[in-house]
């Protein structure tokens, strides 16, 4: 779907996993892969004009964020 504003760029959320390195004592030393899995959720927030819908498609506006909250 597409912003009113005319963005279909949209900051949401997704579940992923890392698959990591550890040493001898199980710490953390490196990354080796990172799988998402899982459908990307919301709050879906529009990049360009900080609209905020719950579902892209139902496009219904949850809020609008105007409080400089950088992404
Ligand atoms: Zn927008």
């Amino acid at each position: 779907m597409r912003c009113e504003c005319g963005s279909e760029r949209f900051s949401a959320h997704q579940v992923c996993h890392h698959d990591i390195f550890v040493d001898g004592s199980g710490q953390y030393t490196g990354e080796q892969a990172v799988y998402y899995s899982g459908k990307p959720f919301g709050p879906f927030t529009c990049i360009k004009c900080g609209a905020i819908y719950e579902e892209l498609e139902t496009k219904e506006t949850v809020a609008r964020s105007n409080e400089g909250c950088s992404i």
